[in-house]
């Protein structure tokens, strides 16, 4: 699933190939996807240009010239620019034409993304839910010590909750408990206010290296390829089988119902 690095990269990499093209014709193949209804979708779309890209946790907003067109890649959810002499693909479900004549193309193997439009004022409906983005100053040491300290479930699990900070899922979870060498499974109101500092930074530093990372990967992509959110980190404990730091040999447990791994050296408490 694509989490907070991948979907900046994502952004990044169409700000650069379409910003300021504008959308002349739009088709939607596979309806559910775009939850304001076809009409409106269309008629408030087409003849706008896409002038800047923002993200609000996983969810990437495309500012046009009079409304905001939200996205949720969820699962599998992609974006390729491609001309017209490519050949559309089954799981090509959402096209924009654009006035280049180009095309934005959403795909998605397993069709839980999901689009919809917004009035530029107004606040999304989802985005109340979310907690801050990990490098706003929102995020700092009070707050998320008044956050877990209420909290006594496995740190893991209060990680993956986007009401605590926005964008981090299954990877990045594990790999930030490694760097701050703390078990996934203690309670989130242990944590000492030591640890919950190192939590904050390395949340932050991990992060950045990963959207430093992606911006790599996409940027030696051919143009055909376009844009996947993929790319390549070096990931310490998350899928891995040997502790990069001692050698002992990673575990895997399940938390709150999603695979975890970590060290049981490293991260003992
Ligand atoms: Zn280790």
């Amino acid at each position: 699933m694509p989490e907070l690095p991948e979907v900046q990269t994502v952004l990044d990499t169409l700000e650069k190939k379409i910003k300021d093209r504008e959308i002349i014709d739009i088709k939607i193949l596979y309806k559910p996807i775009v939850e304001t209804s076809e009409r409106t979708f269309k008629r408030k779309l087409i003849g706008q240009h896409f002038r800047s890209f923002k993200r609000r946790g996983k969810y990437l907003l495309f500012e046009m010239d009079d409304i905001t067109l939200v996205s949720h890649l969820r699962m599998e959810g992609k974006y390729f620019i491609l001309d017209d002499s490519y050949p559309l693909s089954k799981h090509d479900h959402v096209i924009f034409y654009l006035d280049d004549g180009s095309q934005l193309r959403y795909n998605d193997v397993r069709k839980f993304g999901r689009m919809e439009l917004i009035e530029k004022e107004d606040d999304y409906r989802c985005f109340k839910e979310l907690g801050p983005e990990p490098f706003a100053k929102e995020f700092s040491l009070a707050y998320c010590k008044q956050y877990l300290g209420k909290k006594k479930l496995p740190i893991k699990q209060v990680l993956l909750d986007q009401s605590f900070v926005a964008g981090i899922g299954n990877i990045y979870a594990d790999e930030i408990l490694f760097a701050i060498r703390v078990n996934p499974l203690r309670r989130a109101d242990k944590l000492s206010d030591e640890e919950i500092e190192n939590l904050i930074k390395e949340t932050r530093r991990i992060l950045k290296k990963a959207i430093k990372a992606g911006g790599t990967t996409i940027r030696s992509y051919t143009s055909s390829l376009g844009v996947t959110g993929r790319f390549q980190l070096s990931l310490k404990v998350h899928t891995m089988e040997e502790c990069p730091e001692c050698k002992e040999k990673i575990r895997k447990i399940t938390v709150g119902g999603r695979g975890t791994y970590y060290c049981p050296k490293c991260q003992k408490k």
